[in-house]
C-alpha cells in the first residue's frame, strides 16, 4: 500500500510539463534519497517563490516580489526594440547569448488547442495598446520556427499591420524550418537574429 502523502506528491509531480507518472516516482525516489539540508533549501525556495511571485508588467518574465523584471529595469536596455518570445525559456535562451540589448514580450505560449488561449489573446491585446502609446520602433518575431506558431504568427501580423512605422524583423538565416529556439546552437541564433 502506498502512502497517501505520496500519491498527493506524484499527482503533483505529474502536472509538470514532460513529466509522466514514471518520472515523477524517479523524481520522488531521487528526493527522498536527498540530505536534510537539500530538503529544507527546496522547501524554503519554493515557499518564497510561492509567496513572491509576481510577473513583470512590462514583458511578463516571473519575478520576485518586483514590478519590473532585471531586463526591464535595466536603463541600458533598449526598451524601443521589443524581441516577441513565445514562451519563458525563450528569454532565458536568448539571454544566454548575451547580445540582445532590448526588451523582451512574452506571449505564454502559442494559440493551439491544448494551451491556454486566453492568456496569449489577452497579451496580445496590450501588446496593441503599447504599440498604440508609439514607444516601441522595432519588433522581433522571436516565435518558433514550427507549423505550429503560424497562426500566433497570423494574429500578431494583424495587430502589426496597423502600425505602419514600426520595423519588423523575422530571424530566420541559417534556422532549420520546425526548429524550436531553445534548440537552435547559439552561433546560428545569433546569426539569425543579428546580434
Ligand atoms: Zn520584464
Amino acid at each position: 500500500m502506498i502512502n497517501p502523502i505520496f500519491q498527493k506528491i506524484i499527482q503533483i509531480l505529474d502536472n509538470f510539463p514532460d513529466i509522466g507518472p514514471r518520472q515523477a516516482w524517479r523524481l520522488f525516489f531521487w528526493f527522498t534519497k536527498q540530505d536534510k539540508k537539500f530538503q529544507e533549501k527546496f522547501l524554503n525556495y519554493f515557499s518564497v517563490l510561492i509567496s513572491k511571485l509576481n510577473f513583470c508588467k512590462y514583458c511578463f518574465f516571473p519575478t520576485i516580489d518586483e514590478e519590473l523584471c532585471s531586463i526591464c529595469s535595466d536603463n541600458k536596455r533598449d526598451k524601443k526594440i521589443v524581441c516577441l518570445v513565445a514562451r519563458e525559456t525563450d528569454v532565458i535562451t536568448l539571454e544566454n547569448l548575451k547580445k540582445f540589448k532590448g526588451a523582451y514580450f512574452v506571449l505564454g505560449g502559442l494559440i493551439l488547442p491544448f494551451e491556454n488561449k486566453e492568456i496569449i489573446r489577452e497579451r496580445l491585446k496590450i501588446l496593441n495598446e503599447r504599440l498604440k502609446e508609439g514607444n516601441i520602433k522595432e519588433i522581433i518575431i522571436g516565435l518558433p520556427f514550427t507549423k505550429e506558431a503560424a497562426p500566433t504568427k497570423k494574429e500578431i501580423e494583424k495587430i502589426l499591420q496597423l502600425y505602419k512605422n514600426i520595423k519588423i524583423k523575422y530571424p530566420q538565416k541559417g534556422i532549420p524550418s520546425g526548429g524550436e529556439i531553445e534548440f537552435i546552437d547559439p552561433e546560428t541564433l545569433q546569426e539569425a537574429f543579428d546580434l
